[in-house]
């Protein structure tokens, strides 16, 4: 360092040396080091002040959601939720504020049960569904607008182009099959701007919270079409029929409002009877109905992909394939507070204090039925395969294959908790069986395992709202396990899975009643299978093949249906 004057002090006239130059010219070096100390002490706590003010708690707010929609937007996580913010009870914006908490729990509560959240929606599907929030209560029922439509289809006349358009959700088959029909037509209703609303019976009545804020999405039971709940998969209104009358063209040049019926029912169950439903011209036409009614238990957004006026659509709203159903489920289904009832008394009685839940699904389906022993021995193979149920020390077929140290749970060491084994089934059967087994046999490794069934109906009964309950209550049940092995081809599985937004290990149908060489597979998305897919030959815009082909494949469970994946 170059030096000037006696004593080396540096030079007056360098910024660089000395930044006070005036107050200096008559300070000591010890007293100029002093100033220079409790200046940096001034600044450090005016800064250390500045970023308290900063942090206010709305600030913290701000910030944690930012943390936590860039952790989703990295793509699949698990969501712990001590500690839940807001953010995480409204599922980072996926739901909307406002509701009374008392009149629905499940909505603010079910973000505690559920273990993974893993995709975050996109901020274009948040925008999608705000916007059907208003245009939903702008248009539903008590209404001007909806009285306005409804007198249109009193009077039986085709009318112009109408301000609210609408689809009416019926009821067709189980509750797997009617969740998944209700999420595919709510996603339908989004893409063309109607208004969903569902037309349900006795035996549904107390199934599902209002999801919209202020506003009502029950049909009234004035509804002016007669006998809505048994028109069947051919009524005279059918699209097609109503084509093969000539009492509709499915020319778009051809087609206006006043050319087409006030309303068209479309049949699109698994008999698919409307198939021309899934053809970009057809819904160029269909745009021009006032009312839809809607007759599927079918899972049917895949075929929607497929209509090439959809596929961008769908790709901006759902950047993740397989978070389709998880986001539109968690977004539209929220158990009324008699079956949340029944499921957190359940959950907190026998599951809650488990280190780890496993929930199967056993469903034997007529089609594909085998005898109770045979289904059994699938479920144990499935799990040796996937290492899912803790393995006992008497089960000598694994240790013949050399499996035993790997499975999921049951460790060498007993550790702290036990493992919870959940079943559900129309049937006790595989409960008696598996809890025998873990009564009779120790776990591997002294783990604690306890097998719980909170019901068996033994038969379907669709009919009855209690039943309907407690079947609602075991999907919501099985979507709050760590590990899922499902049945294939079940919708209730189906469903499960993608409340849970897991990934299950689906155990293969026993077609033609043959127990499957392969006991099951490992799912490779989350997203449920469309079991009767669109196959038809469209005539209008074309749809981008290659991405149809690299994200629409055939089912793990099912070669005749097809399903999204990544
Ligand atoms: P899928 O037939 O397997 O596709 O499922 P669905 O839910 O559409 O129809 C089956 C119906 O049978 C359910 O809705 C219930 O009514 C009844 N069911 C089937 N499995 C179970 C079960 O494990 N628990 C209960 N409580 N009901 C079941």
């Amino acid at each position: 360092m170059e030096m000037s004057g006696a004593g080396g002090v540096p030079k007056l006239d360098d910024p660089a040396e000395e930044p006070w130059p005036a107050a200096t010219a008559c300070m000591t070096r010890r007293e100029k080091e002093r100033w220079r100390r409790v200046l940096i002490i001034v600044c450090l706590v005016l800064l250390v002040f500045f970023l308290l003010r900063l942090e206010s708690p709305s600030m913290v707010w701000q910030s944690a959601r930012a943390k936590l929609t860039a952790m989703h937007g990295g793509g699949f996580m698990n969501a712990s939720h001590a500690g839940a913010t807001k953010a995480d009870e409204l599922l980072g914006g996926l739901l909307a504020p406002g509701f009374s908490r008392r009149s629905c729990l499940s909505r603010y509560q079910s973000h505690q049960y559920y273990k993974h959240f893993p995709y975050a929606p996109s901020s274009y599907l948040l925008h999608k569904l705000r916007s059907y929030e208003a245009r939903h209560k702008k248009c539903a029922p008590g209404t001007p607008l909806y009285a306005k439509s409804v007198e249109q289809l009193r009077s039986g006349r085709s009318a112009e182009a109408m301000e609210c358009n609408y689809l009416v959700w019926l009821p067709f088959d189980g509750l797997g099959n009617r969740m998944l029909s209700m999420v595919s037509g709510f996603l339908y209703a989004l893409l063309t701007d109607r208004v969903l609303l569902v037309a349900l019976p006795q035996d549904s009545s107390d199934l599902f919270c209002e999801p919209f804020p202020d506003t009502t999405w029950l049909l009234p039971p004035d509804f002016p079409v007669a006998n809505l709940f048994g028109l069947g998969p051919q009524p005279d209104q059918s699209y097609t029929s109503l084509l093969d009358k000539k009492k509709m063209v499915n020319d778009p040049a051809n087609a206006t409002a006043l050319s087409v019926p006030p309303y068209v029912y479309l049949s699109l169950g698994y008999q698919l009877v409307d198939k021309l439903f899934f053809c970009g011209e057809d819904q160029l036409v269909l745009a021009k109905v006032n009312w839809l009614l809607l007759y599927s238990d079918l899972y049917f957004v895949p075929s929607l992909y497929s209509i090439a006026e959809f596929q961008n659509e769908l790709r901006r709203l759902f950047p993740a394939k397989e978070s389709v159903a998880h986001l539109l489920a968690r977004y539209l289904l929220h158990p009324t507070n008699s079956v949340w009832g029944l499921v957190t008394r359940y959950y907190h009685s026998y599951l809650d204090q488990a280190k780890q839940r496993i929930g199967i699904q056993i469903r034997m389906f007529n089609f594909a039925s085998i005898p109770a022993d045979d289904m059994y021995n699938q479920i144990l193979a499935c799990s040796r395969q996937e290492h899912i149920l803790p393995e006992t020390d008497g089960d000598e077929a694994a240790a013949a294959t050399g499996n035993l140290s790997a499975t999921n749970n049951g460790g060498d060491e007993a550790e702290d908790g036990y493992t919870a084994i959940l079943i559900a089934s129309l049937y006790a059967d595989y409960y008696e069986r598996m809890r025998s087994a873990y009564y009779e046999h120790a776990a591997r490794g002294g783990a604690r395992v306890g097998v719980f069934q909170p019901t068996h109906e033994e038969r379907q009964a669709t009919e009855k709202l209690a039943h309907n309950q407690k079947a609602l209550a075991e999907i919501y049940l099985l979507s709050f396990s760590e590990v899922l092995l499902t049945s294939g081809m079940s919708t209730f599985g189906y469903v499960s899975s993608s409340l849970a937004g897991l990934r299950p290990t689906i155990l293969l149908p026993a077609h033609g009643h043959r127990v499957p060489e392969t006991p099951c597979l490992q799912a490779v998305s989350m997203e449920p299978c469309n079991l009767t897919p669109a196959r038809e030959e469209c005539r209008g815009k074309a749809v981008d093949k290659e991405d149809l082909a690299r994200h629409i494949k055939v089912c793990e469970d099912f070669q005749g249906g097809v399903k999204f994946f990544d």
